[in-house]
């Protein structure tokens, strides 16, 4: 996937004036947040669970080390392999020796976010392997040439004329406007593809560690008949993902769904232990999990190691209001919204992401609805701090932070500053109340008017508050 997010901006203002993803992203903003508070209204524990996620998840990275070997012992127990990729590279490489092992030509693919970080389908495709997407947004998007603008629901960009377009084009068949129809052609379509896949690859949202288990949830049950249909079964996924017991994991999945789609729980939740066993009637011959580092263990132990509690529930996105604005492209990479915001420089760095974790206006909300409480604000702003002390902020913002520190160090020219700037608003926005245009604030102006000043200043009505 080419990495666009040094041209945020860019994206944005094209992003804005697209009727057909502002009508898009209308649906989610009804749709998610809605579904989400009714959930949370039905629970009365929530905030409780919330907690003890929290809870697991810090003590979980305290011990990150134990719980994997764990996990990996007993997936070697139960017959599989575990593989250790420190980057993206590396895991692609695995992969795609796993697949030359077994001379796979083809290969299914449940929905994987880490798949689309590693940029594993172009590199298979490099390779002579066709993967074959599974997941029914996945799959329109594949058909399309296109990436997930959202991380569980990937085609959340698109309307209902982009899908009757594309599948008309792709599958020769006549145009419908239907949504059962169109989803039964791609049924028919993909079923003789699970049929003759040689592997099937899934991503992961748990890692049980104390059975060598993987869990994925999906709402379609394509990720079963990709894990159970071929003989080889290759989970890749994160190292963040583990957790100790399947108690643990109900936890999280309780959370997951309340917070991702408003559901009690998802509809499919499939546990895989290793290969198939002597009198097992279905189930993969190999089992593989490829573990992705990807600068995670880095993170252990820094300012951000709050990040890695996220389970990609998606609640920060669909509440965040620039997402709700420009949908998840204009992030330029796999990740969007607040979570992206926070994830995207450490992994593509700080020098090509820069604009990502000013993308935010900080109202809060992001952190408010994260089920781990994740205080993503202040991750970004950590972010926003690397930015200006490696001097990647434009001149522009260095310099207004640099006067506004040499007068905040100074209150009585501070104050003189505030009554000065104040009388200047005034006496520019006139009868009228309002101003046109700041000298040096256009990217505010342009777009909208700013209100004069009214009453007293914050200063004012503190002193005199004070002296009552
Ligand atoms: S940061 Fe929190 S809200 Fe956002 S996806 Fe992760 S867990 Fe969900």
């Amino acid at each position: 996937m080419q990495i666009t997010s040094p041209a945020f901006k860019e994206n944005a203002r094209i992003a804005l004036h697209d009727a057909g993803l502002q009508k898009a992203l209308g649906n989610l903003k009804e749709g998610f947040p809605v579904k989400r508070s009714t959930a949370v209204a039905r629970m009365p524990e929530f905030e409780q669970l919330r907690d003890e996620g929290t809870a697991l998840k810090n003590h979980i990275l305290e011990n990150l080390d134990i719980y994997l070997e764990q996990f990996e012992a007993n997936v070697i127990k139960n017959g599989g392999h575990v593989h250790w990729c420190r980057t993206p590279e590396d895991a692609c490489k695995k992969i795609l020796d796993i697949c030359e092992e077994v001379d796979a030509k083809t290969v299914t693919k449940g929905k994987s976010m880490v798949s689309e970080e590693i940029n594993l389908n172009d590199y298979l495709e490099k390779n002579g392997v066709e993967p074959i997407e599974t997941d029914l947004g996945e799959y329109i998007l594949q058909l399309r040439g296109d990436h997930p603008s959202h991380i569980i629901a990937p085609a959340i960009h698109l309307n209902l004329e982009d899908v009757s377009e594309i599948f008309h084009e792709k599958h020769k068949r006549p145009k419908s406007s239907d949504p059962k129809v169109l989803m039964q052609e791609a049924r028919e379509m993909l079923r003789e593809k699970f049929a003759g896949a040689d592997v099937g690859i899934t991503g992961a949202n748990f890692l049980v560690a104390e059975t060598g288990s993987t869990i994925i949830v999906t709402n379609e049950g394509n990720g079963d008949l990709t894990q159970t249909l071929p003989k080889t079964h290759i989970v890749v996924t994160s190292i963040e993902k583990v957790v100790p017991t399947l108690e643990d994991m109900t936890l999280f999945l309780r959370l997951l769904a309340r917070s991702a789609t408003g559901q009690e729980f998802t509809v499919y939740n499939t546990l895989s232990t290793g290969p198939r066993r002597a009198g097992d009637q279905d189930g993969p011959e190999n089992f593989h999990v490829v573990l992705v580092d990807n600068g995670r263990s880095e993170m252990v132990g820094s300012e951000f190691q709050e990040m890695l509690r996220c389970i990609r529930c998606s609640a920060c996105m669909n509440h965040c209001p620039v997402y709700g604005a420009i949908g998840g492209h204009s992030y330029g990479w796999v990740y969007p919204g607040p979570m992206g915001s926070v994830l995207t420089p450490k992994m593509i760095g700080i020098e090509e992401a820069g604009l990502l974790p000013n993308a935010s206006t900080f109202c809060g909300k992001c952190e408010s609805v994260c089920p781990v409480r994740i205080p993503l604000p202040k991750l970004m702003r950590h972010w926003r701090e690397d930015e200006f002390s490696k001097h990647l902020s434009p001149k522009a913002v260095r310099w207004g932070i640099g006067g506004w520190a040499f007068f905040a160090k100074r209150p009585t020219l501070y104050r003189l500053l505030s009554i000065s700037s104040n009388l200047f608003l005034r006496v520019m926005a006139g009868k009228k109340g309002h101003i046109k245009k700041i000298p040096l604030a256009g990217g505010w102006t342009d777009g909208r008017d700013m209100p004069a000043p009214r009453g007293k200043t914050f200063m004012s009505q503190y002193k005199s508050r004070k002296q009552r």
